[in-house]
This record gives C-alpha cells, sequence and structure tokens, in this order.
C-alpha cells in the first residue's frame, strides 16, 4: 500500500518516510520489552552485568571459569553471540587481545564495546598479556588483573551501569538501584575480609602467575615471589633454584596456584620445601563455592588465610 500513485513527488516522499517510520517504531517498542542482549569477556563481568541488569539484560560470557584467558582462541559461536549484542563489556588493558578482531568480523554498528577498567590505577609490575605485541607500546600498560581488588570491581560496575541506562534508559531507576544495593554487600563482605586477614601474622606467598598484585594490596597480602613471570611462559631450572632458595630461607609457608593453570609446578616446590599449595580462582565459577564475584572473593581470602594460618 506504500506504493500506490501520488499526486506530487514530496507527497510520494512524504508517505514513503512514514512507511519506513512505522516498522522501525514497531520494532523498537518490541525491543523495550525484550531484554537486552550483553557479551561478555569474561565470567566477572557477567556476574557484574547480571546484578546491575536483573531480568532486563541477557548476558553472554564468551569465557567460562575453567578457560585461561591469555590463551584463549574465540569459537564461531562467539561471532554469532557478537553480531546479536548491543553492548560488550571488556576488562581491556591488553588482557583480552583476541576481542578487537572478533567486533571487527562481526561488523556489527549498533554494538558499543565498553572498557570497564578505564579510570583504575595499574600496577605496572612488567606483566602484560598482549602476547601478539611483545614489542609494543601496550607492554607498558600494566596488570590486567584488576577485578580482583573489589574497590576495582565498584569501578567496572559504575561503567556497567552507566552503559545500561543509556542502552536502555527506561529501566535506569531500577539499574542504579540494584548498583546501590550490591555494593552495599560488597562493602560489607569486604570490611569482613579485611578483617580476617588483619588476625594475621605472616601474610607472604609465592604466587604461580602474577595474577594477585591488586588483591593483595587490598587485603594487605605480602607477594614473595612469582613462578611464571610471563602469563604462559615456563621458568627455567635455575629460577625455579632460586624460588626453592628463597622459600626456604624466607621460610615461606604458602604457594597460591590457580584452577586454570597447571599444577605441577606448585606441587613440585611444595614437595621440596614443605610449603602448602592453595588452589584459588581468577575467574567465578572457577571451583565450587565460586559462582558469583562475591563468592569468589570470599573463597579466595578465606582459602588463602586458612593456609597462612589454620583458624
Ligand atoms: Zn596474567
Amino acid at each position: 500500500m506504500c506504493f500506490g500513485l501520488f499526486p506530487s513527488l514530496r507527497h510520494a516522499f512524504l508517505v514513503m518516510s512514514l512507511c519506513l517510520m512505522v516498522p522501525s517504531g514497531l520494532s523498537w517498542a518490541a525491543s523495550a520489552r525484550e531484554p537486552l542482549n550483553i557479551v561478555v569477556t569474561i565470567p566477572v563481568l557477567k556476574d557484574l552485568a547480571e546484578q546491575v541488569g536483573g531480568d532486563h539484560v541477557r548476558v553472554t560470557s564468551l569465557l567460562s571459569g575453567y578457560e585461561n584467558e591469555h590463551t584463549y582462541s574465540p569459537k564461531p559461536s562467539d561471532l554469532i553471540a557478537v553480531r546479536r549484542a548491543r553492548l560488550l563489556f571488556e576488562v581491556g588493558i591488553g588482557l583480552e587481545v583476541w576481542v578487537s578482531n572478533l567486533v571487527k568480523n562481526a561488523g556489527s554498528p549498533s554494538l558499543s564495546v565498553i572498557t570497564t577498567s578505564k579510570g583504575i590505577g595499574l600496577v605496572r609490575d612488567g606483566h602484560a598479556h598482549n602476547g601478539d605485541h611483545p614489542e609494543g607500546e601496550d607492554n607498558e600498560q600494566g596488570n590486567p588483573h584488576v577485578w580482583l581488588d573489589p574497590e576495582n570491581a565498584v569501578t567496572m560496575m559504575r561503567h556497567i551501569t552507566e552503559a545500561l541506562t543509556q542502552a536502555d534508559p527506561d529501566h535506569a531507576q531500577v539499574y542504579r538501584q540494584n548498583q546501590a544495593a550490591y555494593l552495599k554487600r560488597l562493602d560489607q563482605l569486604r570490611t569482613e575480609l579485611v578483617g580476617r586477614v588483619r588476625g594475621l601474622s605472616d601474610r607472604r606467598f609465592i604466587a604461580h602467575h602474577p595474577a594477585w598484585p591488586y588483591f593483595a594490596r587490598r587485603f594487605g597480602f605480602q607477594i614473595a615471589g612469582t613462578i611464571q613471570s610471563q602469563s604462559g611462559s615456563e621458568p627455567s631450572a635455575l629460577q625455579i633454584q632460586n624460588l626453592i632458595a628463597t622459600i626456604k630461607k624466607q621460610k615461606i609457608k604458602v604457594v597460591v596456584s590457580e584452577i586454570q593453570l597447571s599444577q605441577k609446578l606448585p606441587d613440585l616446590l611444595a614437595k621440596e620445601t614443605g610449603t602448602r599449595v592453595v588452589v584459588l580462582t581468577t575467574l567465578p565459577g572457577g571451583l565450587p563455592r565460586t559462582e558469583t564475584y562475591l563468592d569468589m572473593l570470599r573463597y579466595n581470602v578465606l582459602q588463602l588465610a586458612n593456609a597462612l594460618e589454620p583458624a
């Protein structure tokens, strides 16, 4: 009916414009009732986005808790998920080197990519995840494991809430209320965990991979050495010898490993020195009782505290 005869070109143009407006108006109304499609790179962002968005969002995490964020390579289903999404949340800081190609291949003009680490003060310890550009300037970006400090998770959540209220202003008030309620719970948990660590006389540990500088700084732990200096790089026999000497000399009692890594070297150190190995997770869902960010935080702090000084 839009292609009838019109008395003038101007009239025809008006009617055609109306025809174009109606379907797009209808699809807008339909999409306002549909949950907002969101893709995130790692499970911690899924949890934070769901805490804010509730029923109004449908969140897909590209990585599950069991994969290693360094060595991940996207699956064909990831491309489909990104094509469907309005928002993509990433950590940034070179953690997800594979995201930019995925977004380029998806070629979706309505997709917004939000870097949730923006504004966080970074630890520059030489640990980078940008394996594609080892010589590049990105190497100076800083350690990407920011989310293991709850203060940084607050910043990340604020970016998420901001993006949700912009993409879906109808539910802006709900998003802000959800954020406020969550931040209260996060603050309570942080106070409780800081209290647990304060009671420890020895807070030193050896880390398997350098994932813990933000976590250690927030809770008052001390990293006395690291097995891998770069992600995925095996230490030499000499480096292992030096680590064993350090552990013995300084009487370090605990090695922190991660469920996403091989336990071979931590177990070797334990055998040689009598240290305890405690396996933690950098991603929610990596271990039982770590399904949410808050559960993961509690698990990591209490397991480590108990290994350092059994209660
Ligand atoms: Zn790392």
